[in-house]
């Protein structure tokens, strides 16, 4: 029996979780209603302010959770489960000696539940309302509220070291500031700073204007940005930014995590708080006793977290994560062994050769013999008893979608109906007029599904999934979060899976249709069939003729007037061109439209005023997105500068250019497939790589993408060269949503948890044994965190 306590506990994560993702009430399944008539009478009181919510705007909505979010965090002690007593803890068993004496031990690992509004640590007053928007509500949650990424800011450079074109990150205090309008109409903040060595650079920061209430003189910073010098003169152009007001050296000097935050939850204060949680805690039990810790090379789970938070070297980054990411992946195997359940069956199709003579019929081209032959094995899936659940693997390019859409045709022949779900709104779309012009011809009805209908649009596509009136519906994830009902789905096909996890693919697959998974990156056979879960594979080993290979250059700032001229020339002979940018805090809501915007600005000034500039990027109203789409494939717009919202499936065969700025910010696959998006048309087409340090590091990454034209090879090359020493943020704790690239870059890893995942249930199913004591609460935990968090 769930207590009280329990259901506060199950009602704050997803209510978390929805005001994370902009309250469209599309993170519970069913909508927010849904759960709440779930829930026990007591309960369904107080979140009954959240009555009528679909009917809200989002604004309202934001503030009816945050008042309920409050309310659960503050009455969290009050009834149900006994808490600990209150008044000095006793201190935890020490049980390994190496440091623990020198820490105050006020917080015991039992302590770890308590909500931060206990305050057994001191981690600000206002810190639980404003943690519990990035998802932190208990000291447990704060412990494992893991950097995303790492700086190494143990040697910033001094000013008058910083060079022409490069981007850079120092440390200053503001000396003077001055906010204006540009010529444009742009609001520009200036600020000067000093750094140690008394020597002067300007700060400054495009359309931000609030940043004259919050940078003064005084204040110390700690900013990166491109460096633009003229003369004895530098200016930096910021990117992202700190205020460093903490007075115990956790932000420079050292290896500083980047936490994922949202607005008025500052960096520095992330880092105080975990050091405060870090110094008031005992030693952290480990779930894994430590013969097994020897024999697979890891630290304990104290050390590494620990070390993940205040990192001393890389060396020790990098054994806390490979630590945590064992971890992650050995509760993710025992999840999965112990849910697998090899016999499923699922639809039992019949494949019509008229049907497929139809389609073929249809289609504007022949298939490939690959093509043909994933087609051919996708079939075979679907004409046997047992739920298909295949990985389609091939190149960007390639054709996956042209062999998705003759497996569809083939379930709607069969009566069912088909979903397809794409990462992002752009893409759906575009699957839709895709699937459209195929399907259209033979009879098949399909829908859109995306965020940005308007709720009566929404209803009536979902009555007509409901009723069977539909036969494919196309969307973003929306399709499975809101529970969309069909009469009878037979086919879930879900595009580009590295964005969706397994527990995610298992809410679609609810009412056990076959299930077909294209992805452009590769992962090697063997990772596919072991580690995955439940994936079978198959890949379009060859290209549709006519390809045109992609001539790719590599330079490095200093001659980006020369790449554009370039593009300029392009756009005479009536080619179009793709800038991207890279994201640079994601976690920033308006960092990408800054760096689109700016760099924008910066292209008016390169580029004759006659050429026609277009912005995209993900914090765009979809209708505006659209529209901009749209006008690039009319050629309306000569340069489409974007945030990777254009990263996957985006197909305008005019497009020839693709300019990819800070090219080191990408990973390699990504940069393969967003050179991807060119070549496509009849046109010689160039990728060019601009990189923004001049680092050897950067140099030979970005060379094995301008060298090879094979995606595989370039995962398998990434892979080498960066090896486990990389410093890469890692993920939050519940079970990990494994995406294909972890399989590329963690395979060895995950191979590892994977065998003693399986020798550890051969031994012992239910994990009985004394020794797994913890293990066992921890798999539970885990378990429980990512069922609340996807499938309540
Ligand atoms: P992927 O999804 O694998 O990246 P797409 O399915 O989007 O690739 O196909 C890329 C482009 O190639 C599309 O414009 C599509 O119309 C075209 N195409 C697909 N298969 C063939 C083929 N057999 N012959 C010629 N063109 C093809
Ligand atoms: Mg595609």
């Amino acid at each position: 029996m769930a207590t009280l306590a329990d259901w506060k506990g199950r009602l704050r994560r997803p209510l978390q979780l929805e005001l994370r993702s902009g309250c469209l009430d599309t993170a519970i399944v069913g909508g927010v209603e849904a759960l709440i008539r779930r829930l026990p009478p007591p309960l369904r009181s107080l979140a009954g302010r959240l009555d009528g919510y679909a009917e809200l705007t989002p604004e309202e909505r934001r503030g009816r959770l945050e008042a309920v979010l409050a309310e659960l965090a503050s009455e969290e002690s009050g009834d149900g489960e006994p808490q600990p007593a209150p008044g000095p803890r006793p201190a935890p068993a020490v049980d390994v000696g190496s440091g623990t004496e020198a820490r105050g031990t006020r917080l015991g690992p039992d302590d770890l539940d308590a909500a931060l509004s206990e305050r057994l640590v001191d981690v600000g007053r206002q810190a639980p309302k404003k943690l519990a928007e990035v998802g932190v509500g208990t000291y447990r949650d704060l412990l494992y509220h893991l950097p995303r990424r790492y700086e190494d800011r143990r040697a910033l450079p001094a000013f008058t070291a910083l060079r022409d074109g490069e981007v850079a990150t120092v440390r200053g205090e503001v000396v003077s500031r001055a906010g204006m309008k540009s010529r444009r109409g742009m609001h520009v903040f200036r600020a000067g700073l000093m750094d140690a060595g008394g020597a002067r650079v300007t700060a400054v920061w495009f359309n931000q204007p609030w940043l004259e209430k919050q940078v003064f003189p005084g204040a110390r910073l700690v900013l990166s940005g491109k460096v633009k010098r003229v003369g004895r003169q530098a200016e930096i152009v910021v990117q992202g930014f700190e205020v460093d007001d903490d007075s115990e050296s956790l932000s420079f000097d050292r290896i500083v995590g980047i936490y994922p935050s949202t607005q008025g939850l500052s960096q520095a204060y992330l880092r105080r708080a975990a050091r405060r949680l870090l110094d008031a805690l005992g030693q952290v039990p480990d779930h894994l006793p430590r013969s097994l810790l020897g024999r697979h090379d890891l630290i304990s789970l104290d050390q590494a977290l620990r070390a993940v938070h205040f990192p001393a070297s890389e060396e020790d980054l990098s054994r806390a994560m490979r630590r945590l990411k064992f971890d992650d992946f050995l509760f993710f195997e025992l999840a999965v062994l112990r849910s697998r359940d090899p016999n499923r069956s699922g639809r039992t199709f019949r494949v019509d050769p008229d049907d497929l003579a139809a389609f073929a019929d249809i289609l504007p081209f022949d298939l490939t013999p690959a093509q043909e032959r994933a087609l051919d094995e996708i079939l075979a899936d679907m004409q046997a008893p047992r739920q298909m659940a295949r990985l389609l693997q091939g190149d960007v390019g390639s054709g996956k979608t042209a062999v998705a859409a003759a497996a569809i045709y083939v379930a709607v022949r069969n009566g069912a109906q088909a979903a397809l779900m794409a990462p992002t709104e752009i893409l759906a779309r575009q699957h839709f007029l895709n699937l459209q012009q195929y399907l259209y011809p033979l009879g098949v009805r399909s829908e859109l599904l995306v965020g940005a209908m308007t709720a009566a649009e929404r209803r009536s596509a979902r009555a007509r999934l409901r009723s069977g009136e539909a036969d494919l519906a196309v969307g973003t994830h929306a399709l499975i979060q809101e529970g969309v009902d069909f009469r009878d789905l037979g086919l879930a096909v879900i595009d580009e899976e590295h964005r969706f996890g397994v527990t995610q693919r298992r809410s679609l697959v609810r009412g056990m249709p076959d299930v077909l998974v294209m992805s452009a990156t590769p992962i090697p056979r063997s990772l596919a069939l072991t580690s995955y879960g439940d994936l079978e594979l198959t890949v379009i080993d060859g290209m549709p003729p006519g390809r045109k290979a992609v001539t790719t250059r590599l330079v490095n700032a200093a001659r980006r007037r020369e790449i554009y001229r370039f593009a300029w020339e392009q756009v005479q002979a009536g080619r179009q061109v793709y800038v991207v940018t890279p994201l640079i805090e994601e976690s920033e809501a308006l960092d990408e439209v800054v760096a689109t915007t700016q760099l924008a600005e910066d292209l008016r000034a390169i580029l004759p005023a006659e050429a026609r500039i277009g912005v995209l990027h993900g914090r765009m109203p979809a209708a505006e997105k659209d529209e901009v789409m749209a006008a690039f494939r009319r050629h309306d717009i000569d340069v489409l500068v974007s945030t990777t919202v254009i990263e996957v499936g985006v197909d305008v065969p005019n497009a020839t250019v693709m300019i990819i700025e800070n090219a080191e910010r990408f990973g390699l696959s990504q940069l393969h497939q967003l050179r991807g998006r060119v070549g496509r048309g009849a046109h010689e087409s160039h990728c060019v790589l601009v990189a923004g340090d001049r680092s050897r590091k950067t140099q030979k990454r970005l060379e094995i993408v301008a060298k090879h034209a094979d995606g595989f090879a370039i995962a398998e090359m990434d892979l080498q060269l960066r090896g486990p020493g990389d410093l890469r943020g890692t993920r939050q704790s519940g079970l990990p949503e494994l995406s294909i690239g972890d399989l590329v870059t963690d395979g060895a890893i995950i191979e590892e948890a994977r065998d003693l995942a399986k020798r550890m249930l051969e031994a012992d199913p239910d994990l009985r044994a004394p020794w797994a004591s913890r293990l066992r609460v921890e798999l539970r935990r885990r378990s429980e965190a990512v069922m609340v968090r996807e499938v309540i």
